[in-house]
């Protein structure tokens, strides 16, 4: 018996739960997990969306040790510290091959909650438990399919420079920012920058925006303790929208980036906090560029 936090419905409050979780079968590994973090994402997914699965051991970001192995395990060895992913590539379908998407058709983003061969290798109380994509991991033990887990590079962990609980911000929302300045957008040394949202994904972006080269990152966020954070990670300027109210009057968020641009907004936006209308705000706050 292992503990793992367990939503049972929609809404419904989170328990730790003593839960069975079963060997590895063919092309799986169970993990021992040593440390996991809260994404947005868990919070929504609790509530039934985008599919109510339920009952449903919580959490996506971790890392953890590999504990076991079933048949045909891959490069995958026990011992081996690991992070899990969602989406996986094969690196031959149509869109592995690209180079303009990651969304593998052979190993896809899952909603089934189950594992790839449609069961499950966590119970409770006689129930069957759903995952949260590929994996579960708030919970001691998880069991991945093999093709959906990242290995840590051993000096990583070894040089003493990375705090391996750190590495499960990687599994999500980190790298989901820091990819989009890097992979996506592909900025330019010396660009303009601003970051919409300063949660882990806007964290990731500053970052992100800084290793490529950017002049100048502009963090936005209705949070003032996000000027620290935002700064750590190389934000140069920081807006709190909230600060901006002035007798009824309100500006627009693309408007006070245009202000701190001399009226011409930043060369890339990344909106980084999945409200809507900030989209057309991202839009609104980049530069007009007339050929
Ligand atoms: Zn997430
Ligand atoms: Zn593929």
């Amino acid at each position: 018996m292992h503990a793992a936090v367990v939503c049972w419905g929609i809404g419904e409050a989170w328990k730790v739960e003593e839960i069975q979780v079963e060997p590895p079968k063919a092309s799986e590994v169970r993990v021992k997990m040593l440390y996991a973090s809260l994404c947005h994402t868990d919070i929504l997914i609790s509530k039934g969306h985008p599919i109510p699965l339920f009952p449903r051991v919580l959490g996506h970001e971790g890392v953890g040790v590999v504990e076991s192995i079933g048949e045909e395990g891959g490069d995958i060895k026990e011992g081996d510290m690991v992070i899990p992913t969602f989406v996986s590539e094969c690196q031959e379908c149509e869109n592995c091959v690209s180079g303009k998407t990651n969304m593998c058709l052979k190993y896809p983003l899952s909603f089934t909650g189950l594992m790839p061969d449609g069961t499950s290798r966590m119970s409770a109380k006689g129930q069957k438990l759903h995952h949260v994509f590929s994996c579960s991991t708030w919970s001691e033990y998880m069991v991945v399919n093999v093709n959906y887990l990242v290995k840590l590079p051993p000096t990583m962990i070894t040089s003493g420079s990375f705090p391996l609980p750190h590495a499960s911000f990687l599994s999500c929302g980190f790298s989901t920012g820091f990819g989009a300045p890097w992979k996506e957008a592909k900025l330019e040394k010396g660009s303009t920058v601003a970051v919409i949202g300063l949660g882990a994904v806007g964290l990731g972006a500053v970052e992100g925006a800084r290793v490529q080269g950017a002049a100048r990152i502009i963090g936005i966020d209705k949070n003032d303790k996000k000027r620290e954070k935002g700064k750590a990670f190389g934000m140069t300027d920081f807006i709190n929208p909230d600060h901006h109210h002035h007798h009824h009057h309100h500006k627009s968020v693309s408007q006070l980036i245009k202000d701190l641009t001399a009226g011409m907004g930043v060369d890339y936006c990344f909106e980084c906090t999945g409200f809507a209308p900030f989209i057309n705000e991202a839009l609104e706050a980049t530069k007009l560029v007339f050929i």
